[in-house]
């Protein structure tokens, strides 16, 4: 039996045990996976709590994801290029972190919209940007990051990519994909309005993301045609997932742990 869980402060709001536990109940197995508020100030204690909780592995949420790195034995490549880690696993006294926010997100966009070579603009420059920047850079995409403050550039690990400010946008320049990276449009804010950048941006061919899932269908997602956009929740599920398959070598149930989002959520939005 593995026992997984996901820490965070405050934690109480995590989809990741619903999510989980779909999976583990999907592939007919006993393992559990639990939600575990960890101050701060208790993160230097990690290794306690594992023994103590006996985990197998566990997902880093906010505001842990770039500091639990330096109580890890070794970190790959992607999750080292942009500094944060979403999934450890555990492997006796040897702890991994990996960074499936990036291989989720590929997952979501390459089976909603197919391979290609894009011209993708990711707007916000956060912790989801760099996943999102990551993840399209290794696949070869050309990719415009736009933030409201030049000062957020300096954050990243990495340089292949055209920085811009949101402010500085005119609406001529050609993109195939636009990401929304930030919160804008969790409380029914068009970003497009609220940023003021210019809808000729946006054509009958442009994909649309919207890493945000709660509304299921933001203001800025009405601007693209149906087939064109996404919302946040395929990189929920899917980060998910990745994470399952790094602690078992197994695939997880996508299609079973969607039904059980989509009735948790009701339709309500
Ligand atoms: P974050 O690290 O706090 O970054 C937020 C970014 O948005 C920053 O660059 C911030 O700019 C920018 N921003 C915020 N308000 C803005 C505004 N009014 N105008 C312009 N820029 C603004 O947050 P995050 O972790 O990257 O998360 C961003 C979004 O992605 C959230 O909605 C989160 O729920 C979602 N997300 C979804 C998934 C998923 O699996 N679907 C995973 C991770 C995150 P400043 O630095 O200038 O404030």
């Amino acid at each position: 039996m593995g026992n997984y869980a996901v820490i965070g402060y405050p934690i109480s709001h995590t989809l990741s045990p619903l999510i989980h536990n779909a999976n583990f109940e999907a592939k007919g197995t006993d393992d559990n996976y639990a939600a575990l508020s960890v101050h701060p100030n208790h993160l230097p204690h990690i290794r306690e709590l594992i023994a103590t909780k006996e985990l197998t592995g566990f997902n880093v949420t906010i505001p842990h994801k770039e500091a639990i790195i330096s109580y890890l034995d070794a970190v790959d490549e992607d999750a080292k290029k942009i500094g944060a880690v979403n999934t450890v696993s555990v492997d006796g006294d040897i702890l991994t972190g990996h960074n499936t926010d990036i291989t989720g997100y590929m997952h979501a966009f390459l089976d909603a919209f197919g391979q290609a070579e894009r011209r993708v603009l990711i707007i916000g420059a956060g912790g989801a940007a760099k996943a999102v920047h990551r993840a399209h850079a290794n696949n070869g995409d050309d990719v415009t990051i736009a933030a409201r403050r030049m000062e957020s550039f300096e954050q990243f690990k990495a340089d292949d990519f055209n920085p811009m400010l949101i402010s500085t946008i005119t609406g001529d320049e050609q993109f195939d994909a636009i990401i929304n990276a930030t919160p804008v449009g969790m409380k029914g804010e068009d970003l497009l309005k609220e940023m003021d950048i210019p809808k000729a941006l946006v054509s009958e061919s442009t994909i649309g993301v919207d890493l945000i899932y709660k509304p299921q269908k933001t203001k800025f997602l009405e601007y693209f045609l149906d087939g064109h956009y996404m919302n946040g929740m395929p990189m929920l599920v899917h980060q998910a997932m990745d994470a399952y398959g790094i602690w078992t070598g197994k695939k997880g149930d996508y299609e079973a742990v969607n039904k059980k989002y989509e009735d948790h959520i009701g339709g309500k939005s």
